[in-house]
């Protein structure tokens, strides 16, 4: 048997991997304006300044009467209501030695300085109310600007767009944003052995074949980055139609991702194919799963070819391709953020590598692992629900506290 070709480079950490990988991530150019409803999970390009003050005036956190303090001798005060103010009309100055019936969201009118909530007053014959409690000055009553000051910045470039961030940006009054455009990747699954679901039954395949999941998968995450996907389905194993797919896809897009054929057996096409068109390294990078990994350029557009075992598929794409796609789109903040929680397992067996292995919390507030942690076996990913970043060679002891990354942090 042949000796596989570079079988003995030295393993790149994943680190130094990544800092090489974001640093051809240059920002796409390109921006655009979407409606504001429509820029979730989309990068802003530009800072968002505030024209007014959120809450633009003062008002009322409470349905109650708005009055002065200082008109109060002491509880059980009667005042005439003088006016109503509901949410969405002004009222007008408060006159003194009167208190205004107001609902939350209404703004508190002039000459007011608080407001007593009404399960505290008591409604009286002829337009009056009691004041059962004395208030303090400011009381239930939500400050203009105390959300957001005019002139400050609200969102600052880069910042990726959540739910959250939406509501905010509306709250300035922004009904559309200028986001940086989506990065085009093209994707494609290499493969003899592949078989698309739907197209054959599970009774009807062919003995040593499978269906293609790491294309669902991959499609599913480079949509949840904020890219447009043109998927370019299966490429048979032949180094021709490798270069053809290859060439295709260079044209119109940012990245080239596929996933298979990156180890160096001899139906692996994707190294002589990249190589043939442009440039090629081939990492084999020391974590488990996922070690083979390749990044390139075709043409004009980056290349990045993923394991095709498809737990280091899904595993590479978080660690190394998502954090690259925010990048390209400007994302000043791409790094998960972690937990350290217990252990409720002992893995007395680590790999040299770094592991990251799929575990999920129970509900004693630690860690449980999948019992089968090798890097076909896809249940690993769906049972657990985030990654347990392990370094080298080191033992887990039943109790210790581990670093572990929820997949809500690399999947939204
Ligand atoms: P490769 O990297 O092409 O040598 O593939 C490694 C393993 O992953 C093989 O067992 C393949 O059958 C499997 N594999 C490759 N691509 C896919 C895919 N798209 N879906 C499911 N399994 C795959
Ligand atoms: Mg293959």
């Amino acid at each position: 048997m042949n000796k596989p070709v570079g079988a003995r480079a030295p393993l790149k950490p994943l680190d130094e991997a990544l800092a090489e990988l974001l640093n051809f991530a240059q920002q796409l150019d390109g921006v655009e304006s979407v409606s504001t409803f429509d820029a979730d999970g989309r990068v802003l390009a530009q800072d968002l300044v505030s024209d007014l003050h959120v809450p633009p005036q003062d008002n009322s956190s409470m349905d109650g009467y708005a009055l002065c303090c200082a008109d109060l001798q002491g509880v059980d005060d009667v005042l005439p209501v003088a006016q109503r103010i509901a949410a969405g009309s002004a009222g007008v100055a408060l006159d003194s030695m009167t208190a205004a019936r107001i609902f939350t969201g209404a703004p508190i009118p002039a000459g007011a300085d608080a407001v007593v909530m009404q399960e505290d007053c008591e409604p009286l014959a002829g337009d009056r109310v009691r004041i059962r409690s004395l208030p303090s000055v400011g009381q239930w009553i939500r400050r203009a600007g105390e959300d957001i000051r005019r002139g400050s910045v609200v969102l600052s470039r880069g910042t990726r767009l959540a739910p959250a961030e939406l509501g905010l940006a509306a709250s300035i009054g922004m009904g559309s944003l200028t986001v940086v455009r989506r990065p085009r990747v093209a994707l494609f699954s290499t493969g003899d052995e592949l078989v698309m679901p739907g197209e054959v039954p599970p009774g009807q395949m062919k003995a040593g074949t499978i269906y293609n999941s790491n294309r669902f998968f991959l499609r599913a995450l480079l949509a949840r980055a904020g890219c447009a996907v043109s998927d370019l389905g299966i490429v048979p194993d032949r180094l021709d139609a490798t270069v053809q797919a290859l060439q295709e896809a260079a044209a119109g897009h940012d990245l080239i991702l596929t996933s298979g054929g990156v180890s160096v057996g001899e139906e692996d096409h994707i190294k002589p194919a990249v190589q043939a068109l442009g440039e090629l390294d081939l990492w084999q990078i020391a974590i488990k799963p996922g070690k083979p990994f390749a990044y390139g350029r075709v043409r004009g557009a980056h290349f990045v070819g993923l394991p095709g075992n498809p737990v280091s598929s899904f595993v590479t794409f978080l660690l190394l391709v998502r954090p690259f796609l925010l990048k390209l789109q400007g994302a000043e903040s791409i790094d998960p953020t972690a937990m350290a929680l217990p252990a409720h397992f002992a893995w007395p067996r680590p790999d040299r590598r770094r592991e990251f292995l799929r575990a999920r919390r129970n509900a004693a507030g630690g860690l449980d692992l999948f019992d089968n942690q090798s890097s076909g076996v896809l249940t690993s990913a769906v049972w657990g629900d985030g990654l347990i970043d392990n370094p080298p060679g080191q033992a887990i002891a039943h109790g210790e506290q581990v670093r572990f990354i929820p997949f809500s942090e690399v999947l939204a």
